[in-house]
């Protein structure tokens, strides 16, 4: 990876930062229809390159097993979670990443403490684990519609004023505890302009293929439109912290909602820099060992080791083998 390429994606998703300890507005301070200046044709190719990237990193992330990856996607409906992980996704090894949906928690659920569904599922060293709604819930809808709350059992204490306040902290401490031991953490909130919406909706219902993907449940939730406002806004300013910090995703335009994912994403990798594992001596003479073997061991004709001029890229030269 050139440095300039890395810069290059760094400059790309600063503005979508949230600083640590400052107080966002989100209709004042993230504009969702924002594409840096970038023209959808150049996005394509952006997109298409970045996926590579991303492919190479995770190979490189599952092989040193060390460090695991949580991808936490939050938006409004019809908002491009689904649409984003599936092309940010493209191009990784399925055996690598782990993609959760959080819906309306179950009795089970209701009957532990609010992390714990969300812990069961974190990603495993190596992993990339992608939360498709994610323990953020916990203070979204549940802060919007506080029957939610209700639904949750907490004894008196725990559902006091300060419950907002409180869960703030408990989830900056639990990720800091993650980022600390290995994981961590993306945190992308898709920001979605309520005309997009709106038209989006009404795609849902006028394309009868898109029929299934709308729910009388989002129209409802979206008279809700500035009470989520104001807790998306109040989300991001208590929790965008140095070890997690919360990228607000421009996603009126699908096509650069997902080139900012993919960079988040890439970025997050540079910075672990993940490195393939390298055998000690002792391992390498007993491979060059087992080298002479196999090529002693070559048919009559056949190259008796068809890798052994085309070096570190594993392609054959010659030979059938
Ligand atoms: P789709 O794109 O398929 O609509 P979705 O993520 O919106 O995906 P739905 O089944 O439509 O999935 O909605 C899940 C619902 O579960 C959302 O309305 C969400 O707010 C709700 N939900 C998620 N977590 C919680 C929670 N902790 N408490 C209460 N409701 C929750
Ligand atoms: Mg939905």
């Amino acid at each position: 990876m050139s440095d300039e390429r890395a810069e290059r994606i760094a400059d790309l998703i600063e503005p979508l930062r949230v600083r640590p300890g400052s107080t966002v507005r989100l209709a004042r301070d993230f504009d969702p229809g924002y594409k840096a200046r970038i023209r959808k044709k150049d996005g394509v190719e952006l997109l298409s390159s970045g996926i590579e990237l991303l492919a190479d990193y995770q190979r490189r992330l599952a092989a040193q097993d060390t460090y695991g990856v949580l991808v936490c996607l939050q938006a409004l409906d019809a908002g491009g979670k689904d649409g984003t992980i599936r092309h940010v996704m493209s191009g990784v090894n399925p055996q690598g990443v782990r993609v959760t949906g959080f819906k309306v928690p179950s009795a089970e659920e209701l009957d532990h403490d609010y992390l714990w569904r969300y812990a069961r599922h974190l990603p495993a060293r190596g992993e990339i684990g992608i939360f498709n709604r994610s323990h953020y819930e916990e203070v979204l809808v549940v802060r919007v519609h506080p029957e939610n709350l209700r639904r949750q059992k907490l004894p008196p204490a725990a559902r006091d004023d300060e419950v907002w306040e409180r869960r703030y902290r408990e989830i900056n401490d639990w990720e800091r505890y993650l980022s600390d031991n290995g994981f961590k953490i993306v945190k992308l909130f898709l920001n979605l302009s309520k005309e997009e919406q709106r038209i989006r909706f009404l795609k849902r219902i006028d394309v009868p293929e898109r029929n299934w993907k709308f729910s009388p449940a989002d129209v409802r939730e979206r008279a809700r439109w500035d009470d989520y406002q104001r807790a998306f806004s109040r989300m991001l300013s208590a929790t965008s912290t140095e070890w997690a910090p919360w990228y607000v995703v421009p996603a009126d335009h699908k096509w650069f909602a997902r080139i900012c994912a993919a960079a988040v994403l890439a970025h997050t990798l540079i910075g672990i820099d993940p490195q393939y594992p390298r055998v000690g001596d002792e391992t390498r003479r007993e491979l060059a060992e087992v080298k002479r073997d196999l090529e002693r061991e070559a048919p009559e004709g056949a190259a008796p080791d068809p890798y052994a001029k085309a070096g570190k890229k594993g392609k054959r030269s010659g030979g059938k083998g």
